[in-house]
């Protein structure tokens, strides 16, 4: 009764003393009254944001609170208020508050959304920024850096916050040392949710970096502590840690592709963290480089990755490294964390001409490697003379790295499970839905299209993503219009007809797949004899411009004949600035093509970028290609990304690579390719399978092949597998 009493009569001072009701705080309509409320807000105040869309908004907000009574910029009611088009937010001062903002359709005209500073000499220290929302807030151009947060200053607390769906290049939250004033500055950083974070397929896709390279030597002393790591696979580092002096624990991460990297700097203290695979690929744990590291009590079940992505991974450093390359590992400590279901763990890792410096003076002991699939989880790179086993144990049936140290127990893997204290529930905030941005084929409705003029183009602009569009009859169906996909859309034959549908179109391209598209095509034969009579065509083409959204081609039973209506007819064509999560072709066959099956080569920079992840070709025949079947590029020596990766399967290649505008001059092209398993495949008449083995040990295997006499593998190296593989008299 009291509480209802004092809200009623609070509710009827308001009215009668002409304000506009609010939550606690005069209530602020636009930009010109909140530069007000800030430039009159004294300790204690509190400026509350009018629900609406501020558009083209930047905000800047700074004051001086105190402890007891600090100013907060707050909002109407959570979830709407939101920030869209050119917003961002700067503070700086002393005990300012930040709570309830949300920043969507849109991205920074700046370098940073939100901003723990006004300028380089205006910093915040003791603020807090909490139950804010970053969603899907990306500059559109994909390799144009920003950060969503640059926290600066001192005793900083960003809390309970939800970021999701960055694209484009640049950390997610970024902790910077670059003036005196934000070192050793005991920020927490806890109870966030860090949301999706597609692949970038380059370096600068970091979720979490506190420090570089630069200034790793000072100590920064952040706390990162009861955050959410949801799949946040923009790179190999999720958090980079390039200072001295952080903590890291009782954070979770749930099927993240990369590892919590001690990239930089010394003394870490790693611990009680979980590390969730669930046996997806490339998921990893904890990397060790430098010194004093500690990675104690932490939990890992269910990581598959390799190399640099192992559960845990001790590297190699550089003699006498400069700043940014590798520091030996010495004086540091792996113990009693447990390994349940890990597939690598990699010891010596990055072992190199340049990288020989071996581990010193380090411990792994009481650690818990239990695996029922794998026997020997064990990768040893180098000398591992300078790391001291005590106490480790393995369960039966797995070989221990060596006899010194290990012993191997019979263990019951339930009797470790441990539950992470940071979980979706307890982390980010409770107001805003959280996004599925996983691409999902086949989720929507079913779209019938019939053996009609355009009727593929009606049905596309018809659909919402995850429909099928189905071809119920048998016969042409010829397209005058190009198609432009913004969504995810399957294309395939009714189940019914015995034939495969024919599609023929008359535009340079048929499928364009656009910043937000991805398609899935099956049991269609496309013809590309009606095409204009002109150079570059392509069945499928990427958008033209930079896609700052992932996409997937499925291409499953499909054939495709008769694209040499001129040169230069490719059956995909990618351009620079997209990327594919993964490209699929299987049981497809392909009768003349002028140009290329699929040339992923147009990142041409050579920075480690490249244009698809995954690329499987399986069960496919080619037969009269002018260009490539597959033409993969990965330039330069960055080792952020660990793709693309390659599995080819059971095809057989006739007579490709001869059209004299093949610039490779191969039928297959592989450049700086990290993974490629090619193997039980039949190349007659074809030009050379060519093979530029760069970055650190790419794994290519070659196996079960058959060449002709013109076959011919040439590689720079020959530092890859071959196995039964032969080369003459194959013809039959
Ligand atoms: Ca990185």
């Amino acid at each position: 009764m009291r509480i209802l009493f004092f809200t009623l009569s609070s509710l009827l001072f308001i009215l009668f003393s002409g304000c506009t009701p609010a939550a606690d705080g005069p209530l602020v309509r636009d930009i010109n009254a909140f530069n007000e409320a800030v430039k009159k807000a004294q300790p204690g105040d509190k400026i509350v944001l009018a629900n609406g869309v501020w558009k083209d908004t930047e905000l800047v907000f700074t004051g001086k609170g105190t402890a007891e009574k600090p100013i907060t910029l707050s909002v109407e009611e959570k979830g709407k208020v939101t920030f869209e088009g050119q917003s961002n937010l700067r503070m700086a001062g002393e005990y300012l508050v930040v709570e309830g903002l949300v920043f969507k359709n849109g991205y920074t005209p700046t370098s940073e959304v939100i901003s723990l500073r006004r300028n380089k000499e205006h910093l915040c220290n003791n603020c807090r920024v909490t139950e804010c929302v970053i969603d899907d807030y990306n500059n559109p151009e994909r390799f144009d850096s920003d950060y969503w947060v640059g926290i600066y200053g001192k005793n900083n607390r960003f809390d309970h916050n939800y970021l999701v769906g960055k694209r484009n290049q640049g950390v997610t939250v970024a902790v910077r040392l670059n003036t005196e004033a934000s070192r050793e500055n005991n920020h927490r950083l806890d109870h966030n949710y860090f949301g999706y974070h597609p692949i970038l397929g380059s370096n600068g896709g970091e979720t979490l970096r506190i420090g570089t390279s630069h200034y790793s030597l000072t100590n920064s002393n952040t706390l990162v502590e009861d955050n959410y790591f949801d799949r946040c696979n923009g790179e190999h580092e999720i958090i980079s840690n390039k200072s001295c002096q952080n903590t890291f624990r009782n954070n979770t991460f749930f099927e993240c592709q990369g590892t919590l990297t001690m990239r930089h700097g010394n003394e870490t203290l790693v611990e009680n963290n979980y590390f969730y695979g669930n046996g997806k690929a490339n998921t990893g744990g904890i990397r060790i480089i430098n010194e004093s590291q500690k990675v104690i009590n932490n939990y890992c079940e269910g990581l598959t990755g390799y190399r640099f992505r192992g559960a845990l991974v001790i590297m190699n450093g550089v003699p006498n490294s400069p700043p940014n390359r590798y520091f030996q590992v010495i004086n540091s400590e792996a113990s009693n964390n447990i390994f349940i279901n890990c597939d690598h763990i990699q010891l010596c890792a990055g072992s190199d001409e340049e990288r020989s410096a071996t581990p010193k003076s380090t411990v792994v002991a009481n650690n818990l490697f239990y695996n029922d699939k794998k026997e020997n989880i064990f990768t040893v790179y180098d000398d591992i003379s300078g790391i001291t086993f005590k106490d480790n144990v393995v369960n039966e049936g797995m070989k221990p790295l060596q006899e010194e140290g290990f012993s191997i127990k019979t263990i019951d893997p339930k009797a470790y499970k441990k539950e992470a204290p940071a979980t979706p529930d307890n982390t980010g905030v409770s107001w805003y839905p959280r996004k599925e941005y996983e691409i999902r084929f086949r989720s929507g409705k079913v779209i019938p299209a019939r053996a009609e003029e355009n009727s593929l183009v009606e049905a596309i602009r018809n659909s919402q993503p995850g429909d099928i569009i189905e071809l119920t009859e048998a016969g042409t169906y010829h397209m005058t219009k190009g198609i432009d996909l913004y969504h995810p859309l399957s294309v395939r034959a009714a189940a019914s007809l015995s034939e495969k549908p024919v599609v023929t179109f008359a535009k340079t391209s048929l499928f364009n797949i656009e910043n937000g598209g991805a398609l899935e095509l099956s049991g269609i034969l496309f013809n590309g004899a009606e095409c204009d009579d002109k150079p570059g065509n392509a069945v499928i083409r990427t958008s033209r411009y930079s896609m700052i959204n992932n996409y997937k081609l499925m291409v499953r039973n499909c054939d495709f004949e008769d694209m040499d209506i001129n040169h230069s007819f490719d059956i995909l064509k990618v351009y620079k600035n997209t990327f594919a999560d993964s490209i699929l072709f299987t049981d497809c066959n392909f009768n003349t093509v002028s140009g290329n099956v699929l040339e992923l080569n147009k990142e041409t920079d050579d920075i480690g970028i490249y244009n698809a992840e995954d690329v499987v070709m399986e069960n496919c025949h080619f037969k009269e290609i002018g260009g490539t079947v597959l033409n993969l590029h990965r330039g330069g020596r960055d080792e952020s990304t660990f793709g693309p990766i390659l599995y080819f399967d059971r095809c057989s290649l006739e007579q490709v690579g001869h059209d004299k505008r093949n610039a490779s001059g191969a039928a297959i092209n592989l450049h700086g390719v990290q993974l490629a398993y090619i193997q039980n495949s039949l190349f007659e008449g074809c030009k050379p399978m060519k093979l530029f083995l760069a970055v650190g040990e790419p794994v290519i295997e070659i196996s079960d092949c058959k060449f002709d006499e013109q076959g011919e593998i040439i590689s720079n190296d020959e530092a890859f597998v071959k196995k039964n593989v032969t080369f003459l008299g194959t013809k039959e």
